[in-house]
């Protein structure tokens, strides 16, 4: 059998990490707080995946390095196959816009919108009128698989924080993104509304086959996707596949 090296600067994931380390230093001193270490990971076609570790343990650190908002102090990200970092600024934001959803702890809804129009916020740079009817319709049909048809015109003041959370899901879909990356998506709701997120999330992503990592302290949340790994000490460790 004849292989073809892989070179560098392309990878077959949709999301991979190659030897990422991360520090912050403390300003005035050259002290060094080392988050991550050395870390090798992928995430392909329809992972479903959750990181688990304790606050501080570097979750959020890795989560925003998958998705290009912060970089690592050494090694190589890539994305869709390309190495992130022979991307410049322009063409990592508009990656990120088509390639990834994002969903944190807090909603963050603009108050001012409502519901609708705060889901079709992530369609207007690439706004385009031959595709907008189709938009409203996937954000309708969005809203009304999260169970929100009847709250599309309100603000988010008027939602409960679970229905708000839920409309933040939808919002990350809009795009069609190939990777979900959710932080702490439950973090802020009660007990039943945290299971209807979390399920909502894993469901969505298997739905619209779409990449999903979690990263969470809620070992309830983690065992509801296939691969769960631990983060501690600023390594990575699979601790079950199902
Ligand atoms: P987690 O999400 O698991 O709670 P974080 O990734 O937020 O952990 O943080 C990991 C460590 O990195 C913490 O010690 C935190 O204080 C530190 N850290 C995170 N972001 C910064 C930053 N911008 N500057 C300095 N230290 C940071
Ligand atoms: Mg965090």
């Amino acid at each position: 059998m004849y292989h073809i090296p892989i070179p560098d600067t392309v990878s077959t994931a949709l999301a991979e990490f190659k030897t990422i380390s991360k520090y912050f230093e403390q300003p005035g001193t050259a002290i060094r707080n080392h988050v991550l270490d050395s870390i090798n990971f992928q995430i392909c076609g329809n992972d479903s995946i959750a990181i688990v570790g304790p606050s501080g343990s570097g979750k959020s650190t890795l989560l925003n390095i998958i998705g290009t908002l912060e970089k690592a102090s050494s090694g190589i990200v890539f994305l869709n196959g390309t190495a992130t970092d022979t991307l410049n600024e322009k063409e990592l934001a508009s990656l990120r816009n088509r390639f990834i959803g994002h969903v944190f702890q807090q909603h963050y809804l603009i108050p001012q919108l409502n519901l609708l129009e705060n889901v079709l916020l992530p369609t207007l740079p690439g706004k385009n009128r031959s595709n907008h009817k189709e938009t409203i319709d996937r954000a309708l049909y969005l809203i009304e698989r999260v169970g929100l048809k009847e709250h599309s015109q309100k603000r988010p003041y008027q939602l409960s924080v679970g229905e708000c959370q839920r409309t933040a899901v939808v919002r990350a879909l809009i795009n069609k993104p190939r990777l979900l990356l959710a932080d702490e998506p439950t973090g802020s709701l009660d007990a039943e509304n945290a299971g209807i997120v979390g399920k909502l999330l894993v469901e969505l992503s298997r739905e619209h086959q779409m990449a999903l990592l979690i990263v969470t302290h809620s070992l309830e949340l983690a065992k509801q996707t296939n691969q769960f790994y631990r983060l501690s000490s600023g390594k990575l460790s699979l601790m079950q596949t199902l």
